[in-house]
């Protein structure tokens, strides 16, 4: 989209004074080689406020010719700039630099967020600003541990192995956790030697720019980060298919996972995907119900139900079934929607109205299914804003659409399952694989469960976000390739083998 108009003012709530400058002030340009530029088409495309639908600025829409100028840019940073050279202490204290300027900024990163995202501001404040930061550090400490190995050769030769910087990664991100995902993606790229080239998702490009002023603040090198706003099929692609990108890291819709693996085939890109899911809640006669109910409501709604790890599938044991419905109706009940800046806000509106067309038509196709919808559906009497209320189908059927397509809303679905082995099977039939988990007081049983069902991690007993410290990534189609904790260093770097003759 381009040229599409005067912008209207935002309704910024409270202190957003930095948010405000922002806002009007900062150029919302692609970040090249160290310097923030316009799109070379000229072409800009709005981002939208999703709790008000008013647009909150005018952004670049980068495209092919500057993706060729960004990948030029990085890949000079990478052969020719200080980046990949720097000692591991030196790089360590310029990925503790941007931690420490995201939390100086959380508040006004927070409000971008929300403004963006529609997301409340009560956890992007307390949640994704300071894991983003968290993130950083983390990654600052893995600098100076990267290793290789010594090998037993024979004793005329001596084996060692280098761990290397890949070179210049692509990182296509979504807009459910925009800043989190950007730092998951760029910190352990960087704390590898690397230089990247990010493209933030079209719907929530605010905070990855707030993030380029404060790297490019931080003081790394020119080229290092360069960031590219614009839209999947043009900047996206461009990213995915260029020659001279060596990795591409990609989360968002397992569709477009397949294009992306696709579009690397031409100079064999490094690819790690994390991808769609339709996670099960396995939830048994014995659980505590007291703590199970309230997190299985979470494990559903948060974030109105767009996270790629969401509990959509919620199996409860038939002898325990019709109680835990209605439990779990009450308490989605209690999940308050509205003005995402308001402190009482649980749940914000859905990205976008595109977002919030396809959940309103998948709780149509429920209903057409025969599942039995308790509570939900759109809001009575809403205004402005892509606002959905928590949804729970009951009596639905592990092969219904609902039950098997990633729909990401506030939409539960609840089945029912005779016994651990039903619970199981029924859970892993599903093309997905990203999460699942059980909840029961037989730990035994609880520890079969996470044995038996098929996916990249399983949570007992319990409910959080991921944790940076761990493994994150999926089974089956939700994607290949493990992001956080040690595992990132392995996708930002390859292994050299060298002999030498003693
Ligand atoms: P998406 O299309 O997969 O978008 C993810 C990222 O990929 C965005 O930056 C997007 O750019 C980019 N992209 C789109 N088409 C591309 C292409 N052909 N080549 C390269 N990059 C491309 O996801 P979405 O449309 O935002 O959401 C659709 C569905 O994806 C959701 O309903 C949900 O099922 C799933 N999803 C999953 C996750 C997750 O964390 N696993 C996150 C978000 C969405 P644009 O923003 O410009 O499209
Ligand atoms: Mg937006």
């Amino acid at each position: 989209m381009s040229n599409p108009g005067p912008i209207t003012e935002p309704v910024v709530k409270g202190s957003m004074t930095s948010a405000r400058n922002f806002l009007h002030t900062s150029p919302k340009k692609l970040l090249i080689g160290g310097r923030w530029v316009p799109a070379r088409s000229g072409k800009t495309f709005e981002t939208v406020n999703p709790a008000t639908e008013e647009v909150l600025a005018l952004v670049a829409e980068g495209d092919r010719a500057d993706v060729d100028e960004a990948v030029k840019a990085a890949r000079q940073a990478f052969e020719k700039g200080r980046w990949p050279k720097m000692g591991p202490h030196e790089r360590a204290r310029y990925l503790c630099k941007i931690a420490d300027l995201i939390e100086e900024d959380a508040d006004e990163l927070a409000e971008l967020e929300t403004l963006d995202n529609g997301k409340p501001f009560s956890q992007s404040r307390t949640i994704d600003i300071p894991k983003a930061a968290e993130t950083f550090r983390y990654y600052a400490g893995w600098c100076t541990k990267i290793y290789g190995e010594t090998n037993p050769s024979d004793l005329s030769t001596f084996n060692y192995t280098l761990r290397e910087a890949i070179g210049v990664c692509g990182q296509i991100i979504p807009w459910n956790f925009p800043l989190l995902m950007a730092a998951w993606k760029v910190a352990p790229a960087l704390a590898c030697g690397n230089t990247v080239i990010l493209k933030p998702a079209e719907q929530t490009p605010l905070t990855a720019l707030r993030l380029g002023e404060l790297i490019t603040g931080a003081g790394l090198p020119a080229g290092t980060v360069n960031i590219i706003t614009g839209l999947g099929p043009g900047a996206g692609s461009s990213i995915a298919e260029h020659p001279d990108v060596d990795k591409i890291a990609f989360t968002g819709s397992t569709d477009v996972g397949k294009l992306i693996l696709q579009a690397s085939t031409g100079n064999l890109k490094r690819v790690s995907l994390e991808l769609g899911g339709k996670s099960p809640n396995i939830i048994f006669g014995d659980a505590d119900l007291k703590s199970a109910v309230p997190n299985a409501v979470r494990g559903v709604f948060y974030n109105s139900g767009q996270v790629c790890t969401a509990r959509t599938r919620i199996f409860a044991e038939r002898g325990i079934y019709e109680s835990f419905v209605d439990k779990f109706v009450r308490e989605s009940t209690e999940m308050t929607v509205g003005d995402p800046f308001d402190p009482g806000t649980k749940m914000g509106p859905l990205i976008s109205r595109a977002q919030f067309e396809r959940v309103v038509n998948y709780v149509e196709v429920g209903k057409q299914e025969g599942a039995r919808m308790v509570t939900g559906g759109k809001l009575p009497g809403a205004g402005k804003g892509y606002f959905v209320a928590p949804t729970v189908f009951a009596d639905v059927d592990n092969r219904m659409r609902i039950a098997r397509e990633e729909i990401f809303g506030p939409v539960a679905t609840v089945i029912p399952f005779k016994d651990e082995h039903d619970a199981v099977l029924q859970a892993n039939d599903t093309i997905y694989g990203l999460a699942a988990s059980v909840w029961t007081r037989d730990i035994g049983r609880a520890h079969r469960v996470a044995r038996a069902t098929k996916a990249g991690t399983v949570l007992i007993n319990c409910h959080g976000g991921s944790d940076v410290i761990s493994p994150l990534g999926g089974y089956k189609q939700s994607g290949f390739g493990r992001e956080l904790g040690v595992h990132s260093l392995e996708l930002y770097t390859q292994l050299k083998s060298v002999y030498c003759k003693l």
